[in-house]
């Protein structure tokens, strides 16, 4: 057995983690996966010792990737974009993954055709900060050269015949623009539902994470969204006990969520993340305060998410079956919100979208019956 740490921390605190568990055999970045075969075949040369990989090289390692003869499954991911720009003062990752960059579009096409020729119905476009893709538009498309944003890339994909479904995450608030809510409005292919992470609904919070977008700036590129496609349902991060935060920050962010709705989110107490601004800040907020906090948030959440789940039920969602369920006879799939669906149906049925009456909703599901094979 062989113990690898990989990842944004590693990338980081490579020499940290060496020192402190000498066990580890192996640590890699992010710009290191294309070498694990190699770092494998190191360590087990006898005597080497471990390996450390956290060499940043500038050439994208999405070049050695090998195609894969593997079957990609219903529902893919496709990593279209990596590294951040923004700087946000409690992350770590424009340190860890290196500035933005995008991949070319003639790639990502020809490797979503291939998913797609596998047999992916639904294709999600990864990126750390996904709707900043700025990549080279191929050469002979419509745009003749240049860039392409996430709009038109998503647009040039959806041309794909056997792609049924796109989604991308995780996006950010300040990179939304005309383009993708123009694909949002007219493309049935992406799906209507976005995770666009806000993290606090207070502007001086904001301000201080360097997220250099406003409350009433996010509010108003939610309107845009929902203007574009009205049933577009969103998630987002929050972080609560950001360094300085008050009482009344805190508020704000409940207000904000109140405001804006969400069909999920996903939601977190600040931690330190060494080497970032946040850090090293004094106003740290005591851990009760914090524990406090996320228990208000998530409640406020969970209710949301609640009333989003029960409003599906007695309506019918088109649902991409993606796999067999616990129980005998079941499959379980995706409705277009992103919600996992689960009905009895044939396993020959698996990466069809089918209609499905939402007959009731559990904690994290919805269940229900193929429309139109059972009386309702
Ligand atoms: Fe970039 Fe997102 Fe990290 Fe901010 S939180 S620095 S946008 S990856």
């Amino acid at each position: 057995m062989l113990v690898a740490v990989a990842g944004c921390v590693a990338q980081a605190e490579g020499e940290e983690i060496q020192r402190r568990a000498p066990f580890v055999d192996i640590v890699f970045g992010p710009q290191a996966y294309h070498r694990l075969p190699e770092m494998v075949a190191r360590v087990e040369r006898a005597g080497e010792g471990a390996v450390l990989d956290t060499s940043f090289p500038a050439e994208p390692k999405f070049d050695y990737l090998p195609e894969t003869g593997a079957a990609p499954g219903v529902s893919a991911f496709l990593t279209i974009q990596e590294g951040c720009d923004k700087f946000c003062t409690f992350c770590v990752v424009p340190y860890t993954r290196g500035a933005e960059y995008s991949r070319p579009g003639a790639e990502i096409i020809a490797e979503a055709s291939r998913l797609a020729a596998g047999g992916a119905s639904e294709i999600t476009l990864l990126g750390q900060n996904v709707n900043a893709y700025h990549g080279a538009a191929p050469p002979n498309g419509q745009s003749g050269g240049g860039a392409w944003g996430l709009g038109e890339l998503i647009r040039a994909l959806a041309r794909l015949p056997r792609l049924a479904r796109i989604r991308y995450t995780t996006s950010h608030p300040r990179d939304v623009d005309d383009g993708l809510v123009a694909a949002h409005r007219e493309l049935p292919q992406l799906m209507p539902f976005l995770h666009l992470p806000v993290q606090s609904g207070s502007d001086r919070v904001l301000g201080a994470m360097n997220r250099r977008h406003s409350v009433d700036q996010y509010k108003t590129t939610v309107e845009r969204l929902r203007r574009a496609r009205p049933d577009l349902a969103l998630s987002s991060d929050f972080i609560v006990g950001y360094p300085g935060e008050t009482d009344q920050d805190f508020r704000a962010t409940l207000a904000l969520v109140g405001a804006v709705g969400y069909a999920q989110a996903f939601s977190f107490k600040y931690s330190p993340r060494p080497g970032t601004p946040a850090a090293t800040a004094v106003d740290q907020v005591p851990e009760p305060v914090k524990t406090e906090r996320l228990a208000a948030l998530q409640a406020l959440l969970q209710q949301q998410q609640r009333a989003f789940n029960q409003d599906c039920v007695g309506r019918v969602l088109p649902v991409l079956f993606e796999k067999p369920g616990r129980h005998q006879g079941q499959l379980v799939g995706r409705s277009p919100y992103l919600q996992a669906v689960h009905a009895d149906a044939p396993a020959d049925r698996i990466g069809e979208i089918v209609p499905v009456m939402i007959r009731a909703t559990g904690p994290n599901s919805l269940s229900g019956d193929i429309a139109g094979e059972r009386a309702a």
